[in-house]
């Protein structure tokens, strides 16, 4: 273990979360499905809500793969989320990338503002507006790259160097990458969260987020508010979590190597008006995405030339595509964000920041690719004349 961080990323997902085998030789972790600790044991543990060995081990893991020092495990994505924004104080600032989550922004918005949060939200990919940390001077700079759901890309380091002249924070919501395509704790942000339900865990059988930090003060918020606010997982779901991420890295460049695949294939087909995709070299940001990842994730953007309703009617005629909502599994998903994830977001506003009606999001899984092409054929060909 003290040569780990000599060890490369596979070999840090398989071995780090390890330790808790006793006299045993299991050569796999138990679950610890207990909510107490016999005072004054030499773990130091307590109570569940404040700690388990289940948390502990994915904790280890986590931090390795980010790079980072300390990592603090959560029930969901959202409650990493509630956990950092807890920290701030009535008239705080935080900017925000614009195109941020859609439960990050309603957290901000209907939970948040009422204890006297102010977010301002600012499009974080374009370099001239970030003059405006240096003018507002935030607490907190929160953005995600890529966004969801157009896969904006936001530079990382640059952001961080403008953010550390005026003191303020950096926060990624690193959900999209997975640690193994980028680690934003070494591209210089101080808080790296992701929800875990998605590539993390990679297998869409439970929720749970992470926020990694080499920041020992941050270390000791989030402790605090894993316990303080009840955000803890299921010793069962930190388990499964930590399982999943042993495969990080294979089950990353299957990803990869099939959401390019499609990308490609889809620039090509009549009746699709626009695809995204981080390392298609029609991608505005392309030069930037592979400066700071190392492959483009499982997620691409594609408009057909259709309404709405043909653009479902496409989505429904898939087979091995589910049309759901979350990402990142070893399953092919498809979401339709102008009736799904962003219907909530008034139709001229969606026009404006580029949802169109026909546009479509494909979580491409590990499947033959032969096999995925072929289905998303036979549903174009029905939909588009
Ligand atoms: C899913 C998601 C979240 C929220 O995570 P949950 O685990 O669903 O609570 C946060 N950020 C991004 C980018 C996500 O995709």
């Amino acid at each position: 273990m003290s040569d780990q961080t000599k060890d490369g990323f596979t070999t840090r997902a398989v071995h780090a979360a390890r330790g808790f085998a006793g006299s045993t030789g299991a050569v796999m972790p138990p679950v610890f499905l207990t909510s107490t600790f016999a005072s004054s044991n030499a773990d130091g543990f307590d109570y569940t809500r404040s700690g388990n060995p289940n948390f502990r081990l994915l904790q280890q893991s986590a931090a390795a793969l980010e790079g980072a020092g300390f990592a603090t495990c959560f029930a969901s994505g959202v409650s990493a989320i509630t956990a950092v924004v807890s920290t701030l104080r009535s008239r705080d600032l935080v900017l925000a990338e614009e195109n941020v989550y859609g439960c990050t922004y309603r957290l901000f918005d209907k939970v948040f503002a009422k204890f006297g949060v102010r977010v301002a939200y600012l499009d974080l990919s374009q370099p001239a507006n970030w003059e405006e940390i240096r003018r507002q001077r935030p607490t907190l700079v929160w953005l995600e790259s890529p966004t969801n759901p157009l896969l904006k890309i936001v530079d990382i380091a640059g952001i961080t160097a403008v953010a550390r002249e005026v003191g303020a924070t950096v926060l990624v919501d690193n959900t999209f990458a997975s640690p193994y395509l980028q680690r934003p704790i070494e591209l210089g942000a101080t808080l790296s969260l992701s929800s875990t339900t998605k590539y993390v865990n990679g297998h869409s059988d439970c929720l749970g987020g992470i926020v990694a930090t080499n920041d020992a003060g941050w270390q000791d918020k989030m402790i605090f508010a894993q316990k303080a606010l009840g955000l803890q997982p299921s010793p069962f779901d930190a388990w499964l979590t930590a399982r999943g991420q042993r495969t990080l890295a294979l089950r990353m460049e299957r990803h990869c190597a099939n959401a390019l695949e499609l990308a490609r294939w889809l620039e090509t087909r009549r009746g699709v008006r626009l695809v995204r995709y981080p390392f298609l070299p029609s991608h505005p940001q392309h030069d930037l995405a592979r400066r700071q990842m190392s492959g483009g994730s499982g997620i691409v953007i594609a408009e057909l030339d259709c309404s709405a309703e043909d653009a479902l009617r496409f989505c429904r005629r898939l087979r091995l595509f589910t049309l759901a909502e979350s990402l990142g599994g070893v399953e092919s998903l498809i979401c339709h964000p102008p009736t799904m994830t962003h219907a909530s977001v008034p139709p001229e506003v969606r026009r404006r920041v580029g949802i169109g009606d026909g546009l479509l999001r494909f979580s491409v899984g590990i499947e033959d690719m032969a096999d995925l092409i072929a289905d998303i054929d036979a549903a174009l060909r029905e939909v588009v004349r």
